[in-house]
């Protein structure tokens, strides 16, 4: 970030030394810094303006207590709500259901859903410990079935075959019979991708989510399309009821505003960040690192 929130807001709260209580025009002057650094870190408009306004809910009428300056008390205000926005912590996947836990992969194509679903499946082998099954319901491009293929034996897990001719609905039921009888604790279902929105894909993985009715439903989104990103998370989010976010290319991302911009979107917590093309390349996300990363 050229100038990030930390140094825009230090610079502020200097010009405050002296003053015992916060004025409306401080207010105004941080909420303009803010506004900026947010927009710097390549955070969406709508989720800058419902950011901001929620600091300038807090900041009015804020008290000022003797043990801290106005500019303090803004600064912390700043960062409490950054913290609530980003989600606290981290949160691993959810396996608490009868096995095979199945897991829904959603997302454009290209934002790495085929990559990602390998890299899940290694996590999942070595750091849960169970034994995962990956399917391809992309019927559409052949090349997506073969490449699952691949990384799922570079992750150690095994592959379901499925083809063009195939429909998805036919390849899940067959996926999920065979993960039941070979007892599979996890069934990975990489999904087909547009490269823009479009309603027959999303029609087409909303009846998915309604046969094999998934445990996790991750939406996978490519950080480096910044403020498109939105539109994507929003389009998603109202077709299916998402559990959770994968970040991937974070790697390529120096200013980490769609951490947050898709945060705000879907509701739901990024789970995990893809941070190389490698398969080893993903990592739990955590939350506050990200928010003092765009604090900077
Ligand atoms: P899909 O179309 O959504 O299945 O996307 P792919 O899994 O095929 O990924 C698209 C491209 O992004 C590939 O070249 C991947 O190697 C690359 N990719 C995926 N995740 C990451 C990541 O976290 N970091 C980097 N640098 N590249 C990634």
């Amino acid at each position: 970030m050229a100038s990030n929130l930390t140094e825009r807001l230090s610079r502020l709260v200097k010009t405050m030394r002296g003053q015992s209580r916060i004025t409306e025009s401080n207010v105004q002057d941080m909420l303009r810094e803010v506004r900026m650094a947010l927009l710097e870190a390549d955070v969406a408009l709508p989720v800058v303006r419902d950011f901001i306004a929620r600091v300038k809910d807090k900041a009015l009428g804020q008290e000022v207590v003797s043990s801290l300056t106005p500019g303090q008390v803004l600064v912390s205000i700043v960062q409490k709500e950054l913290s609530a926005t980003m989600g606290e912590g981290v949160s691993d996947i959810n396996l608490a259901t009868q096995p095979p836990a199945v897991i829904l992969m959603a997302g454009l194509q290209g934002a790495g859903k085929t990559t990602t679903t390998a890299k899940l499946a290694k996590h999942l082998i070595e750091k849960r410990k169970k034994k995962v099954l990956t399917v391809s319901a992309d019927v559409y491009r052949p090349a997506a079935i073969e490449q699952l293929k691949t990384v799922t034996a570079q992750a150690g897990a095994e592959w379901f075959p499925s083809a063009p001719d195939q429909k998805p609905a036919e390849i899940a039921a067959a996926a999920i019979d065979h993960a039941r009888r070979h007892y599979f604790d996890v069934l990975l279902v990489d999904t087909a991708g547009r490269l823009a929105i479009d309603e027959a894909l999303m029609a087409e993985i909303k009846a998915l989510h309604a046969q094999l009715k998934p445990v996790e439903t991750l939406f996978v989104v490519d950080a480096m399309q910044g403020q498109d990103a939105v539109n994507t998370a929003k389009a998603f989010k109202d077709t299916l009821p998402l559990t959770g976010v994968v970040l991937t290319k974070l790697d390529g991302d120096s200013r980490g505003g769609a951490a947050l911009s898709v945060r705000q979107i879907t509701g739901v917590p990024i789970k995990f960040a893809g941070v190389s093309e490698k398969i080893d390349g993903l990592e739990v996300f955590d939350a506050d690192r990200h928010a003092g990363r765009v604090l900077g």
